[in-house]
């Protein structure tokens, strides 16, 4: 890593100097940015996505998933948390590793919030 171009970043307010316990420098990028680097905020919103699985006839629509989404070019990130949730929702549909439910083509529509508060009960 090249000093000069760390200093222009730090004066430039893009990137923050962490000093970690073991006196290794860090570089921070405060600012998340979108995959394109984008020279605009993100910014939250609610998406939808159309999950396939290969070998599957059942092509899963979620909706309502909150994403964080650059407002520029709109690439959307979302935490690893909703990502499980996701997985956990697409599970009965798409199954796991090879092994694919035998189930007929359709087309399903499922509201995120919905679906990890059915979830959340029917853990206890
Ligand atoms: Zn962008």
């Amino acid at each position: 890593m090249n000093i000069e171009f760390l200093r222009k970043q730090l004066t430039a307010g893009k990137v923050e100097i962490e000093v970690v316990a073991n006196g290794a420098t860090e570089v921070t990028d405060m600012k998340p940015k979108c995959h394109n680097r984008c020279p605009a905020p993100l910014v939250r919103r609610r998406s939808k996505q159309t999950y396939e699985r290969k070998g599957s006839p059942v092509q899963v629509i979620i909706k309502n998933i909150p994403v964080t989404a650059c407002s520029l070019c709109g690439d959307e990130t979302m935490p690893l948390a909703t990502f499980g949730k996701i997985n956990e929702i697409l599970l009965p549909f798409h199954g796991k590793h090879n092994q694919v439910p035998q189930l007929p083509p359709a087309e399903i529509i499922i509201d995120f919030a919905a679906a990890t508060r059915t979830m959340r009960k029917a853990k206890g």
